[in-house]
């Protein structure tokens, strides 16, 4: 079954790519089948279009738009999923408190110039418990992987099957998961599967606190304490950028300031290699500050980069 929602043209002003042709209103087909969208996109290969995929959980915000911009940019199709994955939580999470806005969000990607959004059911996805499980190893391991043990298998097994289903020429992906990025990023290297991972910058609001559909579960207090997170990664990039290479003292200095919110839990707070999300001595190249702080209803995580010169 597959339904449209259809809106005017000035939505969509502006925004068309070079090449695409919208004529007097933009259309976004809302799919929840997998057979229905394969035949969708069959079509579209057959006549040579490429397809950019943008995966989310939905409660669409202007991150989750960027990384649609950044896909109608580069390909003749959109397909933007919203679908929260049972899968990438464990007992006790927020699965249920996830927050959920299906029809905003259909508006919201045919406004942006998405084409197709899949919003599959449960059952639609997963019609029996799933016996087979992607996992990353050492990328899922520390941080994120740490304190959310299943979650990255979760991850990586619906972005394969998802992959399977669409089978994008690119997937866009938010740096503000960065971990996940580079997660994602290696099983694709990994496995050979035929998809350019493109990882698109972190979007905040004017605060500095950086977009997250969880936000809107902070109390007042705490969404008034969360831009602390930013400042704390402002913190170590300053002591980075003023010579620092040994990841302790940065830590201890983000941490610092995030004891300025006392509502918030620090998970991690971290300086890392980039790539790796390891440390092999003192901090060089590309190096990636990452924090989480759990609040009462929402864990929050953000990171920001620093590039050390070569000697
Ligand atoms: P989610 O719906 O939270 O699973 O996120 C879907 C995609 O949007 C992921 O690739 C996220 O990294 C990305 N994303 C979420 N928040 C932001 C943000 N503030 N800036 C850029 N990308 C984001």
């Amino acid at each position: 079954k597959a339904w449209a929602f259809w809106r005017p043209f000035s939505l969509f002003f502006g925004r068309s790519p070079a090449g695409r042709e919208r004529v007097g209103t933009t259309l976004v087909e809302l799919i929840e089948t997998i057979a229905d969208l394969r035949a969708r996109l069959d079509a579209d290969r057959a006549v040579g279009r490429s397809i950019g995929f943008v995966p989310t959980m939905g409660c669409l915000h202007d991150g989750h738009v960027s990384l649609i911009d950044a896909a109608v940019a580069a390909n003749d199709r959109v397909v933007t999923s919203i679908f929260v994955n049972p899968l990438q939580f464990a007992e006790g999470e927020d699965l249920h408190d996830y927050p959920r806005s299906l029809e905003a969000d259909a508006a919201r990607c045919g406004s942006a110039g998405a084409d197709l959004v899949f919003a599959p059911s449960v059952d639609e996805m997963y019609p029996r418990a799933i016996d087979t499980v992607v996992t990353v190893s050492a990328v899922a391991a520390p941080l994120e992987g740490r304190y959310r043990p299943t979650h990255f298998a979760g991850v990586t097994t619906v972005v394969a099957k998802l992959f399977s289903i669409v089978g994008p020429c690119r997937a866009y992906f938010g740096a503000k998961d960065w971990q996940q990025v580079a997660v994602v990023t290696r099983m694709v290297e990994d496995l050979s599967i035929p998809v350019e991972v493109v990882s698109c910058p972190i979007v905040r609001e004017p605060d500095g606190l950086a977009m997250s559909s969880r936000n809107i579960n902070l109390s007042v207090e705490e969404r008034r304490q969360a831009p602390a997170l930013r400042r704390a990664l402002d913190a170590g990039v300053a002591l980075v950028e003023a010579g620092e290479r040994a990841a302790p003292p940065i830590e201890v200095a983000m941490r610092a300031v995030l004891s300025e919110v006392p509502l918030g839990e620090v998970d991690y707070a971290a300086a890392v290699q980039a790539d790796t999300l390891a440390v092999d001595g003192p901090l060089h190249d590309d190096v990636r500050l990452l924090l989480a702080v759990r609040f009462s209803k929402a864990r929050l995580i953000d990171n920001d980069g620093v590039q050390i010169p070569g000697i």
